[in-house]
């Protein structure tokens, strides 16, 4: 990778070295204070190693004003210290244990990055991860150095009756002859930097109790602001249900008398995993029938639980270093993944998921910000908060339990837990535990963890009628990424099927002596053939089921294989997959007709193949509803690669579409009577499936535009009494240009315009209507009073929304998507840069566009490039988007 740049080293994973200096615990006192907070940070420190050369002490600091400094209890003079906002020196200190008094002030309120010490409304929270610790105070920002932390925060009581910090309380009570009060927690277990958290506002609680495997009683408390106590119901649940499944799927247990969860409004990210003090996104905590969909209720589920399982992965076992992150955050992904499929249904988990890699990861990994799970080099750590290294960093932790099997898997995991708690552990640290339960050799699976790029399997089948074989070519090759323009084979797990005629799996046996352990071949040369032996008829070839490598595989079926396998795979997964290959070549095929303006081809052996899925009733709804749900537009692109035309992708999508709901307008129709239900709402993932189904089937018919359907939407919109129902109809309603669609949008503002989160939903929906006068209607709604640049909620929901999920508006032909996204990203910058370069990552796949496009979306980004005094965020996006390899 090109890292020419005018401002900021990159950091380098072989630069790598273990901390001078350790330190064994950190006593904060912080006095809370709206502009004026004062940090006495008192650390007691120790020379890591035997005594070599004398190492100066380099404390961390960003933006810190040093207010006091003080060696074993005397104040440092002046000339054996040098402290700028960014750095506390110390050039000679003592080669033994010493302790640093250290008092810093910071201002929570004008905290705009949301990373350190800042304001959420009036409630005070903090943000450490990667890099925020060293905003509160200077310190050795680094996860390597494990500390315990006792924390005394102190505040007017009127402003912050309620203090939290990590661990247990350990004493409370008030400041005498003042109006202020205290309360001192303690954490007695080591932990880095970046999970130290700490909160005092006016919240309200819900509390629970759990009671673990052990007999141990733990207390549960979700904080809100006053009035959204009923909203926490389903969080509380959600953790409670996580706290007993990661003890019976995993063996762990949670460690402290407490578990503390804080919501709050202005966040950053999705939620924080700080140790018994998670914070989190209001978005990802608060739920009721009537302002959550089912989505929100799955995906709080989701989050709920992968906070929590941090605190064995990531937590109890950390990061030695930031390129390590996928060890916490794959891992972790993986076990709420997991946790989903046994909450809900396995096959709808797995192809959820897999939507998710293809349309997220797998274009990062086509573009110019491609790079490894474990990245080598970074400029700043904010950006590799990827779906490279959450998502496939979960699909390398998954491809171990089908090469190694279940069973080694977990004794795996458990050597992991066992050997590494209380470490800063590595990649290789991890994947040693699987080598040495299982013997196995895993070195080249380490190239997962190391080269960029979707690898590509072509698979060709042949059967032999004389001999009775099948005979499967299988060949393998990882395309060129920024800085990688060569690679070599991986390991790649392939769980194989061969499909009989009834439509039950053939035997399957290997023939010249290779052996098939839990149904996966492994290839793991550029080239290799496999040779069933004894394969009493011509089978069809169910090839990566459960999508058990994340690989592209492109295999010789033809279109009465795929709805064979559509119909009668065992595997759900590639029965799902089978319409998916069948709907995405039609859609390639239809697009270019578009762009040519020639007439869409039709398909009726792929209507026919979706029509039996409905009218399949042994199928779980929420699977159908999957199995009906075209490819969307990004996945076209990705299949197309080159000279895409957003506007003939979206045609030839909507098309199919209308098509769909015309063809099978009758079962569709039919469908949508049978699922409607009267009784209240449930969130359960059974009453969500059908919800999902009828949702699904009333979008279909309403892509035909006719007027019945229209009519059937707005209707919903009105009697729903849940908000899964109304915002789908809304959602239907707004693909319409139709009266009811504006009636319908006011109307539902004026429902909810209190809510800031249901607003959010309005914001997102406008955004995303595919018509030219979306822009518009966008920098419109930036000036509603119903919006804030400074909250990341409303940035996402109303900005990324448009240059995200509305593929068509972003990519418009003269580029005033782009201007007006690069406009916003230069304008966000100054005040809060994570969220400025997340949404700049939205021009990461501009190389594919056609010629048009492409340069106003190149023009763009290097008005962002050569923009004075971006933020190294936004730089580096920036670069990395533009470089030339
Ligand atoms: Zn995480």
């Amino acid at each position: 990778m090109d890292m020419r740049t005018e401002q900021g080293r990159p950091v380098r994973l072989e630069d790598y070295r273990p901390p001078d200096w350790l330190v064994e615990s950190v006593e904060l006192d912080v006095s809370l204070d709206p502009t004026a907070t004062r940090v006495r940070a008192a650390l007691t420190l120790r020379p890591n190693g035997n005594g070599a050369a004398p190492a100066p002490l380099m404390l961390d600091g960003e933006a810190l004003t040093l207010r006091a400094l003080k060696l074993d209890g005397a104040a440092l003079p002046p000339e054996q210290f040098v402290a700028t906002p960014d750095q506390l020196t110390i050039a000679q200190p003592p080669q033994r244990r010493f302790r640093l008094e250290i008092e810093t002030v910071v201002d929570p309120s004008a905290n705009t990055q949301l990373l350190g010490l800042y304001r959420s409304g009036a409630i005070y929270c903090t943000q450490c991860e990667a890099e925020g610790f060293r905003r509160i105070t200077y310190f050795p920002d680094r996860p390597d150095v494990m500390a315990v932390y006792t924390t005394r925060i102190e505040a007017e009581k009127a402003d912050a009756p309620v203090l939290l910090a990590n661990g247990n309380l350990v004493a409370s009570g008030d400041v005498p002859g003042t109006m202020r009060h205290f309360a001192v927690w303690h954490d007695p277990f080591p932990k880095p930097s970046y999970l130290f958290a700490l909160v005092g506002g006016k919240l309200a609680c819900v509390e629970d109790r759990f009671r673990t495997m052990s007999g141990r009683e733990v207390t549960l408390r979700i904080y809100v602001e006053p009035g959204k106590e009923p909203r926490c119901a389903y969080a509380m649940d959600s953790l409670k249900r996580a706290m007993r499944w990661d003890e019976t799927a995993f063996g762990r247990e949670y460690d402290l008398d407490i578990f503390m969860i804080v919501a709050v409004s202005d966040f950053n990210m999705g939620a924080m995993e700080n140790k018994g003090l998670n914070v989190f996104n209001d978005k990802y905590v608060l739920a009721s029938p009537e302002t959550a969909t089912d989505t929100d209720f799955e995906r709080i589920e989701a989050i709920i639980a992968h906070e929590y399982f941090h605190n064995w992965t990531g937590n109890r076992i950390t990061c030695r270093d930031w390129f390590q992150l996928c060890l916490k955050e794959g891992l972790t992904v993986f076990r709420d993944q997991e946790f989903s499929a046994d909450q809900r249904s396995r096959a709808v988990e797995r192809i959820s998921d897999v939507r998710g890699l293809r349309s997220h990861q797998f274009i990062e990994d086509a573009g110019p910000l491609a790079h490894p799970v474990r990245p080598t080099v970074y400029r700043e750590i904010n950006n590799f908060y990827t779906a490279t290294v959450y998502e496939k960093g979960a699909e390398v932790v998954r491809m171990l339990t089908h090469l190694l099997g279940p069973e080694n898997f977990l004794k795996g995991m458990n050597l992991y837990f066992a050997r590494h708690d209380g470490d800063a552990a590595t990649i290789e640290q991890f994947v040693q535990c699987f080598a040495d339960v299982s013997g196995a050799d895993l070195t080249q699976f380490m190239l997962w963890y190391s080269q960029a790029g979707t690898p590509e399997v072509v698979a060709t089948g042949r059967y032999d009628a004389r001999a009775k074989t099948y005979r499967l070519d299988l060949a393998q090759s990882v395309p060129a990424t920024p800085g990688q323009p060569s690679k070599e084979p991986m390991v790649v797990p392939l769980a194989v099927g061969l499909v009989g005629r009834d439509g039950r799996d053939l035997p399957l046996k290997l023939g010249a002596g290779r052996a098939i352990e839990h149904g996966v071949l492994i290839l793991t040369e550029p080239a290799d053939t496999f040779v069933f032996a004894d394969v009493g008829e011509p089978p069809v070839l169910s090839l990566n089921r459960g999508f058990s490598a994340p690989i592209k595989l492109g295999a010789n079926l033809c279109a009465d294989d795929l709805r064979f396998l559509a119909a009668h795979d065992a595997d759900p997964f590639n029965r799902w997959q089978a319409l998916q290959t069948l709907a995405t070549r039609l859609l390639v095929d239809n697009t270019a007709a578009m762009r040519a303006n020639g007439a869409a081809r039709q398909d009726p052996g792929l209507l026919a193949a979706l029509g039996a899925v409905l009218a399949d009733g042994t199928l779980e709804p929420a699977f159908v509803a999957l199995a009906l749900t075209l490819p969307g537009e990004a996945d076209i692109a990705r299949e197309i690669a080159r000279d895409v035309d957003p506007d003939a992708v979206f045609a030839a999508r909507r098309g199919l579409q209308a098509a769909v709901g015309e063809h099978l307008a009758e079962p569709l129709l039919d469908h949508y009577r049978r699922l409607s239900e009267s009784g209240p709402y449930e969130p359960d993932a059974v009453s969500a499936g059908r919800r999902t189904l009828r949702n699904t089937c009333l979008d279909l018919l309403a892509a035909t535009q006719r007027a019945d359907a229209i009519l059937l939407a707005a209707r919903q919109y009105q009697a729903a009494n849940n908000m899964t129902d109304r915002m789908a109809a809304l959602s239907t309603l707004s693909l319409c240009d139709v009266p009811e669609r504006a009636a319908a949008l006011d109307d539902f503002y004026a429902r909810y315009a209190d809510d800031a989160l249901i607003v959010d939903k309005w914001l997102t929906l406008q955004a995303t209507i595919p018509e030219p006068a979306t822009l518009d209607r966008v920098k419109a709604l930036t000036k509603h009073p119903a919006f804030s640049f400074a909250n990341p909620n409303r940035v996402r929901a109303l900005i990324h929304a448009f240059a995200l999920a509305n593929q068509k508006e972003f990519n418009r032909a003269d580029g005033a998507g782009y201007d007006f996204i690069v406009d916003t990203v230069l304008a966000l910058d100054p005040k809060n840069p994570q969220v400025a370069a997340r949404l700049l990552s939205a021009l990461k796949s501009w190389r594919v566009l056609e010629p048009g496009r492409r340069a106003r979306a190149e023009a763009a980004l290097r008005r962002v490039a050569a923009a004075p005094s971006l933020s190294p965020d936004v730089s580096d996006i920036a670069q990395r988007a533009l470089a030339k390899d």
